[in-house]
């Protein structure tokens, strides 16, 4: 008669075989994490690890930058652009032209300025120019863009919003069919087709930017129109 092997021993055998294979399975899993928790501080990595891990600001601003280069906007990062005073600009970028059109000079400015100036530009003045102008913009004149003084370049007077990187001046444009259009007065309700273009271009800019004054507004701005990004919620254009 043959025997069967008591079940107790037979529990007794395969209880550490089970045992083994348990710890064979968790045990690796288990010694890559800990080997991550307990790798010696190596001092000389440090410097690197800093460099390359991003400061807060620029992290802040990562998803602007970002956003400009899936615009298609051509640009430098300048990080803080320092200016004397309270003038400055915390995430500079230096814009040299958007989809095509070059900015000429290039233009310093807020990152959230340039990205407000790059969709104002393919939106509105792209689709404007070629309805009233019968062309596209291929350079853009910049008149100013960052510049530490006071509004309307009175010393003293309030800091402009050009002083924080959130202004940008244009004077005109030359075009792809090679004609050019200048900011200049005009007479009110002018068919002129530089006329409407400008009319339609400073009322469709109030509102995406706070200030917007050309000709006409103040007297300091009879051959360029200024937009910026106040930090306000009204608008004020004239
Ligand atoms: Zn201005």
């Amino acid at each position: 008669m043959a025997l069967s092997p008591p079940r107790s021993r037979s529990f007794t055998v395969r209880l550490p075989l089970l045992l083994a294979i348990l710890c064979g399975l968790l045990t690796p899993a288990f010694a890559e994490d800990t080997s991550a928790i307990v790798l010696p501080p190596d001092p000389s990595a440090r410097p690197d690890m800093q460099a390359m891990a991003p400061t807060s600001s620029r992290d802040a601003n990562r998803p602007c930058l970002a956003a400009l280069a899936a615009a298609g906007v051509v640009f430098e990062t300048r990080g803080r652009h320092e200016g004397s005073g309270q003038c400055g600009i915390d995430d500079a970028v230096e814009v040299s032209a958007i989809r095509g059109t070059a900015l000429q000079p290039s233009a310093l400015l807020s990152c959230q300025t340039a990205l407000a100036w790059s969709d104002f530009m393919t939106r509105t003045i792209t689709s404007q120019a070629r309805t009233h102008l019968g062309s596209t913009p291929s350079t853009l004149f910049v008149a100013a863009s960052y510049a530490c003084r006071g509004r309307n370049n009175v010393p003293g007077a309030r800091l402009s919003e050009h002083s924080f990187g959130r202004a940008i001046d244009v004077r005109g444009m030359e075009l792809a069919d090679g004609t050019t259009w200048s900011v200049r007065p005009h007479a009110s309700g002018s068919s002129d087709p530089a006329a409407r273009f400008q009319t339609a271009l400073r009322q469709a800019a109030c509102g995406p930017f706070k200030t917007v004054l050309g000709p006409g507004s103040d007297g300091h701005h009879e051959r360029h129109i200024h937009f910026d990004m106040a930090l306000r919620s009204s608008t004020y254009c004239r």
